[in-house]
C-alpha cells in the first residue's frame, strides 16, 4: 500500500467495485440455482449450478471492470498528456485559462490570477487535472484493481447461496436460497446506500426488490422448462 490508496476517493473506488462483485455474486448465483432447484433437479445438479455459476461469473466480472476502467483510464491518460503538452507549448495561455477558471466559480480577477500563479508554481499539471479537467490526481482509475477486487468479491458472495443449499433440508431448498440470499441483499444494500451516503432502507430495499424480481423469472422458467423438457 502506497501513500496514494488512503486517499479517500481511492478507498471509495475499490469499495465500489466490491460492493459491485458482491450483490451481483449473490442475484446471479441464487437466481441460477433457483432456475436448476425449480426444474425438480437434485441437490448435486444444484451445487454444480452454484459453483460454477460463481466461476463464471467472477471471470466475466473481472473482465467487464478491466474493460471499463480501462476506458476511463485511456479517457484521463489522454487528458493529461494534451495538457502535459499545452503547459510546454503554450505556458502563459495556460496560466490565463486557470485564472477564467476561478474567476467563473467567484473570485476576483485579481485574487483569481494570485491563486492561479501559486499553484502553477507549486504543481501546474495537478492544477489543471484538478480544476480544469476534473481529475484527481491521486485517485487515477485502476484497472487491473478494480479488476481482481470485484472478481474476489463475487467468488467471496457466492459462497452464500451455496452454504444456503449445503445446510438446507431436502424440501426447503428453494425457499431457503431465496431467504438467505435475499437477507444478504438487503444487509449489502444498506452498506452499499451508506457508502453512497444514500438513506439505509431505500437502497436495502432497492437491491432487495431487484434481487426477488430476478429469483421469481429465473424460478418460473426452471419450473416451465423442467416441466416441458424433463
Ligand atoms: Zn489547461
Amino acid at each position: 500500500m502506497n501513500q496514494v490508496e488512503t486517499h479517500r476517493s481511492g478507498r471509495i473506488g475499490w469499495l465500489r467495485a466490491a460492493v459491485l462483485g458482491a450483490d451481483d455474486a449473490i442475484v446471479s448465483t441464487a437466481s441460477l440455482m433457483i432456475g436448476v432447484a425449480a426444474a425438480s433437479a437434485s441437490k448435486g445438479a444444484i451445487l454444480v449450478a452454484g459453483v460454477a455459476g460463481m466461476v463464471a461469473g467472477a471471470m466475466s466480472m473481472a473482465v467487464g471492470e478491466y474493460v471499463s476502467v480501462s476506458s476511463q483510464r485511456d479517457a484521463e491518460q489522454a487528458d493529461i498528456r494534451l495538457e502535459t503538452h499545452e503547459l510546454s507549448s503554450e505556458p502563459e495561455a495556460e496560466l490565463q485559462e486557470l485564472a477564467m477558471i476561478y474567476m467563473s466559480r467567484g473570485l476576483e480577477k485579481d485574487l483569481a490570477m494570485k491563486v492561479a500563479q501559486q499553484l502553477s508554481a507549486h504543481d501546474p499539471l495537478a492544477a489543471h487535472m484538478r480544476d480544469e479537467l476534473g481529475i484527481d490526481p491521486a485517485a487515477l482509475a485502476r484497472p487491473l484493481q478494480a479488476a481482481w477486487i470485484s472478481a474476489a468479491s463475487f467468488a467471496s458472495f457466492a459462497v452464500v447461496p451455496i452454504l444456503a443449499l449445503l445446510v438446507a433440508p431436502a424440501a426447503l431448498r428453494l425457499p431457503m436460497i431465496a431467504v438467505v440470499s435475499l437477507l444478504s441483499l438487503a444487509v449489502l444494500g444498506a452498506f452499499g446506500g451508506n457508502l453512497g451516503g444514500a438513506p439505509l432502507g431505500r437502497a436495502a430495499l432497492r437491491v432487495t426488490i431487484g434481487g426477488a424480481l430476478a429469483m421469481v423469472v429465473t424460478a418460473l422458467i426452471g419450473r416451465i422448462l423442467g416441466v416441458s423438457v424433463g
